[in-house]
């Protein structure tokens, strides 16, 4: 199969210096560690990036902060719009290089990244620049203590929260960059952007796109770096008003505890296990590609994949059959090899972390209905695979392996009950759907799957307008939609008394 070349720009830019962009200006990184850059497909590293030192994050905040305090809370939200629409524009008009440095550092198939560069990113970059000029705070009817209704206005003011700390994972590094910077620009806070240490390149480039826009110097500081130092240094750090975190549940708890020290506002996207439900008078057409989709998209590398389904007994030997046979044209292989569905997972530590996954579902009695294939050799491939007769309690179904390996359960059609107790029986709450012709019974469990969000019919239903984020050991506040934006402000209640009676 035909494997396309990197373009000459993309060459050029990998083996260029990559540095650091705080206050307007790009400087090396002053840590002596340096991160070697691996494309996971052909475990080659493609380039180095020296990682920020606590002086350069220390800069950064600085930076930032200065920022906040000078040209960029004076600028007229329209003019933050603008900024930010021709932010979405560059994007666009850059997103098959773009792509091609996520499919680089990520793995993942160009067409996905060129699509996420040409829709999704530039997209969710404009919903939220619409939003500058029109989110405010409210005039309240309120007579506090005492007095006539005449002598007093009460208002909210919105203002930003401040200076943004964000903390990014590898797994769709355009998606997060993006998700993390519109809506904290558009609320006029300021960022201190670090990327996960595994994919800095496409967050280099978006900079670049950042500069040329021309938003003020110091509104956006790029650190490289490691979670250990870069990272904790961001949670603990005084001068970040809040921590804007997508990631491990884990890491997302030691962020919580180095952000208790100043009690900064902290915001989690993290870990999902998320059930797939098919009912029995389920569009089967539609409800098998659509449980490969929701599992396998990523490499099973995304926080809301349906790796959990569970399938009404009484059409479950048709439905597996039939998810068998669609998930063999999950072409596993190098990003720019033409077919390509799905990448390598991001690295041989994940590769292996899975592996270990399988083996335990194995040993632990449950099916291996289906590998696929995948490339033997170099690269971190790993095969789709589905195990059906999982129990509820084995590790397979209860966590988040982040790979593409599904687990099937079963249930019986008279007992929702039993059915939600093993739904909502993990510690993460994050995604899911349901799948049926019975708009009762769909509205009915998607009412009492404990989540953020629940498709129906559809897995995996975002957009910009619709918050998304989860609940219990999933996370803290939402994304997307308003709600996406409110977590960047907060609220000031002006009480005025203009009359003579209190
Ligand atoms: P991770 O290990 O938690 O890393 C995420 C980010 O945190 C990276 O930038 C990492 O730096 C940094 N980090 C690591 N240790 C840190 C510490 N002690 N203090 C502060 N920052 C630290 O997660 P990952 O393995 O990269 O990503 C996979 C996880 O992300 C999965 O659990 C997945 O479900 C979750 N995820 C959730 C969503 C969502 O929206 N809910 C979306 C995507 C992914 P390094 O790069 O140096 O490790
Ligand atoms: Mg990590």
């Amino acid at each position: 199969m035909h494997l396309k070349p990197f373009s000459e720009v993309t060459l050029n830019f990998l083996a260029r210096d990559h540095k650091l962009f705080i206050g307007g200006k790009w400087r090396p990184g002053q840590s002596d560690r340096i991160i070697g850059v691996e494309n996971p497909a052909r475990e080659e590293i493609v380039a180095h990036v020296r990682a920020a030192s606590a002086d350069d994050l220390d800069a950064a905040v600085s930076a930032a902060r200065a920022a906040l305090d000078g040209p960029w809370s004076r600028m007229p939200p329209a003019e933050r719009a603008r900024l930010l629409f021709r932010l979405a524009d560059l994007m666009e008009r850059h997103a098959i290089k773009l792509a091609e440095l996520s499919t680089i550092e990520n793995g993942m198939p160009l067409w996905m990244a060129h699509a996420k560069m040409e829709g999704f990113c530039p997209e969710l970059i404009r919903y939220y620049a619409g939003w500058t000029t029109k989110y405010g705070g409210d005039t309240l009817p309120a007579v506090p203590i005492r007095g006539e209704a005449d002598d007093w206005t009460v208002f909210t003011l919105k203002q930003p929260v401040g200076v943004v700390g964000a903390i990014i994972p590898w797994n769709s590094p355009a998606a997060m960059i993006t998700l993390k910077t519109a809506p904290a620009l558009a609320a006029g806070c300021t960022l201190v952007m670090k990327p996960a240490e595994l994919t800095p390149l496409l967050a280099t480039r978006f900079t670049e796109l950042i500069e040329e826009a021309g938003f003020p110097s110091g509104v956006f500081n790029l650190v490289q770096g490691y979670g250990d130092d870069i990272g904790s240094g961001i949670a603990s750090h005084p001068g970040i008003d809040k921590v804007a975190f997508t990631g491990s549940t884990e890491v997302g708890k030691a962020i919580v505890r180095a952000a208790s020290n100043d009690l900064k506002k902290v915001s989690l996207e993290l870990g999902g296990k998320s059930p797939f439900i098919v009912c029995a008078d389920a569009d089967i057409d539609k409800a098998v590609p659509g449980a490969a989709a929701a599992c396998f998209f990523l490499s099973g590398q995304n926080c809301m994949a349906g790796t959990r389904l569970f399938v009404e007994e009484s059409i479950a030997d048709e439905f597996l059959s039939g998810l068998v046979e669609v998930s063999k044209n999950y072409v596993v292989g190098d990003g720019m090899q033409e077919g390509t569905l799905i990448g390598p997972v991001i690295s041989g530590k994940q590769r292996e972390r899975i592996r270990a996954f399988v083996l335990e579902a194995e040993e632990s009695g449950a099916t291996k209905l289906f590998e696929g294939d995948c490339p033997d050799g170099t690269g971190h491939f790993v095969a789709p695979t589905i195990f059906s007769d999982v129990a509820a309690d084995m590790r397979i179904a209860r966590e988040e392996v982040f790979g593409p390996v599904l687990a099937v359960q079963r249930f019986a059609q008279n007992d929702e009950a039993e059915l939600l107790a093993r739904v909502n029986g993990t510690h993460f709450a994050l995604s899911g759907s349901v799948w049926t012709r019975d708009i009762s019974r769909a509205l009915r469990l998607a009412k009492k799957i404990d989540s953020g969000q629940v498709g129906i019919n559809a897995h995996a239903a975002i957009s910009p307008e619709t918050p998304f984020g989860g609940n219990r050991q999933s996370g803290w506040g939402r994304e997307f939609g308003r709600e996406g934006l409110d977590a960047y402000f907060k609220t000031k209640a002006i009480s005025m008394n203009l009359g003579p009676h209190t």
